[in-house]
């Protein structure tokens, strides 16, 4: 069922180019998106491993062999593609009379430390929402099991490519490969691949969204910068919430990051979401085409 809609993507990315103008509308997407040199793998928490053991078996209960593993795929069946994605990244409602007051979360630069996972995770699950981290492949290589501990706790995975390096400075040949190895190494190990790319620091071109759609993810940047990977909000997790709000709109598409502080601030980010009647929206719910 994948297939058939990658299918359709690839047959509608011969429609695509209301990509020309992108970057204008916040002021955010011209701000680059740094990579956070401070936040270079501490290696506190690479055993990362050890917290599966005290489940259940099967054998103690075999409710348990029905629901493990193809939950994830059932799901994603039965969600429906009730919003899509406009030219300047903004999440919207397919039917008009639909909620327009969501945001989509996202989490870049990763996957990073078990700790800082778990605990992103613990809350988002608090507040009942699912987000989009956006993971780098040499990440990804390095510590395998850091990503499937997020596909597991049922967040979803979208790309990032393989290095955090500018795109638009390489020949379209090497682009496309940061792109096609990161579809490969999430494949061969949470057995899926991500449905949603997004180029590091924002940038990219023509040639390479056109690649990304032609691998059956959607493209995006985002709408509203936390700025968390500033340096201005470093250890300020009251500034990634304040920051998050003030740009704040229907449909806002917030770029956040794997950031200590970042994991500080989200309950309250989410809480003040979701008391200004923002709800988080399902990233599986959203189309695989931008219109
Ligand atoms: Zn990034």
């Amino acid at each position: 069922m994948f297939r058939t809609t990658a299918a359709i993507i690839i047959a509608a990315s011969l429609l695509l180019s209301a990509c020309g103008v992108q970057e204008d509308t916040s002021a955010e997407k011209t701000t680059p998106e740094n990579e956070p040199a401070s936040t270079v793998q501490s290696g506190l928490n690479d055993s990362s491993e050890t917290a599966e053991t005290d489940q259940p078996t099967a054998q103690d209960n075999p409710e348990l062999t029905k629901d493990k593993e193809p939950t994830e795929d059932k799901q994603k069946q039965k969600i429906a593609k009730t919003y899509h994605m406009n030219e300047n990244y903004y999440i919207k409602p397919n039917d008009e009379h639909g909620e327009k007051k969501v945001v989509l979360l996202t989490f870049d630069d990763g996957p990073k430390e078990k700790e800082m996972i778990n605990g992103l995770i613990d809350t988002l699950d608090k507040h009942n929402a699912k987000a989009i981290f956006f993971v780098n492949g040499y990440r990804v290589e390095s510590h395998p099991e850091l990503l499937k501990i997020i596909h597991e706790r049922g967040q979803i995975i979208g790309n990032h490519a393989w290095d955090h390096e500018d795109l638009k400075k390489m020949s379209t040949t090497q682009a496309v490969k940061q792109v096609t190895d990161v579809q490969d190494i999430v494949k061969d190990t949470i057995g899926v691949e991500p449905e949603f790319f997004r180029p590091p620091f924002g940038s990219g071109n023509d040639a390479l969204k056109a690649a990304v759609q032609k691998n059956g993810m959607l493209y995006m940047t985002w709408s509203n910068g936390s700025l968390d990977w500033d340096k201005s909000t470093k250890n300020k997790p009251e500034k990634v919430i304040q920051n998050v709000l003030d740009q704040l709109n229907p449909g806002s598409n917030i770029l956040m990051h794997e950031l200590p502080w970042t994991v500080d601030a989200l309950d309250e980010l989410l809480t003040k979401l979701d008391k200004k009647g923002y709800s988080f929206v399902d990233p599986r719910s959203i189309e695989l085409e931008a219109r």
